[in-house]
């Protein structure tokens, strides 16, 4: 069964989404509203020859002056490392996954992508380096083309055709009313849920960036819509660095490194097998996850916590 939601938003909206969610650094915002000009082409992007280290080094992130919700966060990612962060709600995993893509900036402390600060980075290496995938905001008014070539609008039809099917998309997007000319977006053609998804990962296909953050992309989707995303999504991840925070189709014990975050910090950080042998908050969230299910059974999706 596939579930239609409303994924559809104008771009009105997202602005406004991104005004409520950005309360700090109009950098950031400058960021996500600029258009990059002249980035690289996306074998370019995609091609990581000596690698780039991302260095995490004691950030700490307020929303609100006075009330800080990352408290002092090291970590450090190697290229193509995949990280799974988990932990209760309200911890700080998304928030640790906008600040590793550039969405906002620490209050404290830096993030360095091959020892630049991402501050400091332009628009069009920031987009190279990382990008967000989010639950929220897939898919803009604009035909199927657009919205993918949004990212490199020199891209070119054949590049956009190329990045459909690599995730899946291009049979279903032909078959549109007026094919990838078909405008969808609010009160245009309704997408499912999985196919707003596909959009916006045929997009990063697109953008080719280093890393990615995987912040909860499949939570709209029933298990069977996720398990066909994961297959898109795998296309996407590879040879990629990855940050998965709590995912459902990406799941921790695939992770090479899985940090927990409780309460703005990072308590436990290590492989899957690491941490389930020392019984601490992660064995015990993972029994929670899979204490009804055979040894079989774990390379199922995450269960909703
Ligand atoms: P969940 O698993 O429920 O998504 P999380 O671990 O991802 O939780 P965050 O969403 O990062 O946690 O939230 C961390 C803290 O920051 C929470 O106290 C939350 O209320 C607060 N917070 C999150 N977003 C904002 C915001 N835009 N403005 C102010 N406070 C926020």
């Amino acid at each position: 069964a596939v579930v239609y939601v409303q994924l559809l938003i104008d771009p009105l909206d997202r602005l406004l989404g991104w005004l409520d969610e950005l309360q700090v650094g109009t950098a950031s915002l400058a960021r996500l509203l600029g258009v990059a000009a002249d980035e690289p082409p996306v074998a370019a992007a995609a091609a990581r020859p000596d690698g780039t280290r991302i260095e995490v080094r004691d950030v700490h992130f307020a929303y609100v002056p006075g009330r800080e919700v990352l408290h002092g966060i090291d970590l450090t990612l190697e290229p193509g490392e995949r990280l799974a962060i988990v932990g209760p709600s309200g911890a700080g995993k998304s928030t640790l996954g906008r600040l590793l893509a550039g969405v906002h900036e620490p209050t404290g402390g830096t993030i360095t992508v091959g020892g630049t600060p991402l501050r400091d980075l332009p628009l069009d290496q920031l987009r190279a380096e990382v990008a967000l995938v989010s639950q929220e905001h897939h898919v803009f008014i604009g035909s199927v083309s657009d919205n993918v070539a949004m990212v490199r609008p020199d891209a070119g039809a054949e590049r956009v055709r190329s990045a459909l099917a690599a995730v899946d998309a291009l049979d279903w997007a032909l078959a549109l009313p007026d094919g990838l000319a078909t405008t969808v977006g609010a009160g245009g053609h309704p997408l499912s849920a999985a196919q707003a998804q596909q959009i916006a990962l045929a997009r990063l296909v697109l953008a080719g960036p280093h890393t990615l953050v995987l912040d909860e992309a499949t939570s709209l989707l029933d298990p069977r819509a996720a398990r066909d995303l994961e297959r898109s999504l795998a296309a996407v991840l590879h040879g990629r660095t990855v940050v998965a925070i709590a995912h459902r189709l990406f799941s921790a014990h695939d992770a090479d490194r899985v940090a927990v975050v409780e309460d703005g910090r990072i308590t436990e950080l290590g492989s899957h097998d690491e941490l389930v042998a020392a019984n601490g908050p992660y064995a015990s969230l993972w029994r929670s996850w899979h204490g009804e299910r055979t040894p079989e059974d774990t390379d199922e999706p995450l269960a909703d916590t």
